[in-house]
C-alpha cells in the first residue's frame, strides 16, 4: 500500500534502544548466545554474535531482552554483529552514533523527488507516538528504513539497533578482546567497567558458498579546495604517498576515477579486490570464468548501475558541504552552523561502501551497504586543518616522484597526457 503524505510516518530523532541484554545463571533455555571478537577499528571492537557452546563452560551464559524483559529468540539476533565503543576521545559513544545518524546522515541520503508527494520524509519507520512510549529505557522501534522497494538512497544505509549493556557483560567482551588478541602483546584492558550501549549493526562478511563481499572507499571524491594550483595528486593520493610503504599493501583505486565511472580502470582493480576477498575464504580458488564474471558484475554496478548513482550523490553531498570553502580570505572562524555541515562532509570522506555479490544464485541483484557513516566530533575540526597544511607543506600534493612509486591518480594520468600531447 502506499501511503499518502498525510498517513507517512516520520523518523524520530531520538535514539532509541531494541534490545537489553544480561548473563543467566538458571538451567539452559536455549536462547543464549556468545560474543566472539570479530575485528576492531580505531575507535570500535566488533563482535559476532554465535550460540552459546556447551563445550566452553568458561564463557557465561547471555541472552538478548526486550522492553519488556521477555527473552529475545536467539535466532532474531544471530549472524549480526555487534560492535561496542573503546571510549576514545574525539570519538562519539553509541548513542550519539544513533543519534547522528538519525538527525544528520538519513536527511542526506532522502531524495525527496523520488518520494510521492511527501517531501518531508520518505523514511518507512515503524512509528509509536511519543505519549505512548514506555517509561522504560527499553523502546522497540526500528532506527532504520524496512522497506528496500523505497526508491530512495536510505536504502544502503545499514540499520542500527541500540542494545543496553549491563557493566558484567561489558565486562565479559573486554575479557574475549584480551583472550582472542593476547598473541599481539596486548595487555588486559583495564578501563573502568561501566554499562554502554551496543550496537547491532548486520554482518555483511563474505560467506563461504554463497557470497562475496568486497569493500570500496569512496573518499575524497573531489580535489580538496586547499590543494595547491599544480597539485598533481588528489587529496586522497596526497594523503597516501605521505604514508609509508607498508601502508599500501591493499589493492588501491585514485577515488577520482570510482567517482567518474572509467571502467578500464576499475575493472581490474575490481578483479583484485574479488580475488582478495576469494583468498580469504575456506574453500578452494574458484573458477577463472566466475571471477570474471563477478568482476564484470560488480564493475557494471560501480560504473552504470545503482552503485554509481550513490557513489554520484555521495560526492554531491561532499561537496555541497564543504563550508570551508565558504570562508572568505583571512576568515578562519567557521559558524555553528557551517562546523556542522563540515563534519558531516567530513563523514561521508571517510565512509565505506560494501558491495555484496551473490554467487550461489546468479538472480539475486547486488545489494550495496554504506558504513563507517558515525557524524564526526566537533573535536576534530583542528585536526583536519593541521593534517591539510600537513600535505601541501610538506609537497605531497606536487612531488612527482615519491619513492619511485607508480602515480595511478587520475590528476596525474591527465596531466601526463596533457605534457605528451604537447611533445609529440
Ligand atoms: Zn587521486
Amino acid at each position: 500500500m502506499q501511503l499518502s503524505s498525510r498517513t507517512r510516518p516520520t523518523v524520530t530523532k531520538l535514539p532509541v534502544l531494541q534490545y537489553g541484554c544480561r548473563t543467566v545463571a538458571g538451567p539452559q533455555e536455549g536462547n543464549e548466545i556468545s560474543f566472539n571478537y570479530l575485528s576492531e577499528g580505531g575507535a570500535n571492537y566488533v563482535f559476532s554474535i554465535d550460540p552459546w557452546n556447551q563445550l566452553d563452560r568458561r564463557r557465561p551464559r547471555i541472552i538478548f531482552v526486550t522492553n519488556t524483559g521477555s527473552v529475545v529468540p536467539k535466532n532474531q539476533v544471530l549472524g549480526k554483529v555487534m560492535r561496542i565503543s573503546k571510549g576514545v576521545l574525539k570519538t562519539l559513544n553509541s548513542q550519539e552514533v544513533i543519534s547522528g545518524l538519525l538527525t544528520e546522515i538519513i536527511p542526506l541520503f532522502e531524495l525527496p523527488n523520488f518520494s510521492t508527494k511527501n517531501t518531508s520524509s520518505a523514511l518507512n519507520t515503524k512509528q509509536i507516538p511519543t505519549s505512548t512510549l514506555p517509561t522504560s529505557r527499553l523502546v522497540s522501534l526500528k532506527a532504520l528504513p524496512t522497506n528496500r522497494m523505497n526508491p530512495t538512497l536510505t536504502q544502503h544505509l545499514m540499520e542500527h539497533e541500540g542494545v543496553d549493556l549491563p557493566s558484567e557483560v561489558i565486562q565479559e567482551l573486554y575479557d574475549e578482546v584480551y583472550q582472542k588478541s593476547s598473541h599481539m602483546g596486548r595487555e588486559r584492558i583495564t578501563l573502568k567497567v561501566e554499562a554502554q550501549w551496543g550496537i547491532l549493526l548486520p554482518n555483511l562478511s563474505s560467506v563461504p558458498g554463497k557470497s562475496l563481499t568486497i569493500e570500496v572507499k569512496p573518499k575524497w571524491l573531489e580535489q580538496s579546495r586547499k590543494a595547491p594550483q599544480d597539485a598533481y595528486r588528489c587529496r586522497n593520493c596526497a594523503l597516501r604517498a605521505s604514508k609509508p610503504a607498508e601502508d599500501k599493501q591493499n589493492a588501491y583505486l585514485c577515488p577520482l576515477y570510482l567517482v567518474a565511472g572509467n571502467a578500464s580502470v576499475i575493472q581490474p582493480w575490481v578483479k583484485r579486490k574479488v580475488l582478495d576477498a576469494f583468498g580469504t575464504l575456506p574453500e578452494p580458488q574458484p573458477e577463472q570464468k566466475m571471477v570474471e564474471n563477478i568482476t564484470d558484475h560488480i564493475t557494471h554496478y560501480i560504473v552504470a548501475g545503482k552503485g554509481h548513482r550513490l557513489i554520484s550523490h555521495i560526492k554531491h553531498q561532499q561537496v555541497r558541504l564543504d563550508t570551508e570553502a565558504e570562508l572568505k580570505q583571512g576568515e578562519t572562524a567557521l559558524t555553528a552552523k557551517q562546523e556542522t555541515s563540515l563534519r558531516l562532509a567530513m563523514t561521508l570522506k571517510d565512509c565505506s561502501l560494501y558491495i555484496k555479490v551473490s554467487y550461489s544464485d546468479k538472480d539475486l541483484p547486488i545489494e550495496s551497504w554504506l558504513g563507517d557513516l558515525d557524524f564526526k566530533s566537533p573535536q576534530k575540526i583542528k585536526g583536519w586543518g593541521l593534517k591539510e597544511t600537513a600535505l601541501v607543506d610538506g609537497g605531497w600534493y606536487t612531488q612527482r616522484d615519491v619513492g619511485g612509486e607508480r602515480l595511478d591518480c587520475m590528476i596525474s594520468a591527465a596531466r601526463d597526457e596533457n605534457v605528451a600531447l604537447h611533445h609529440s
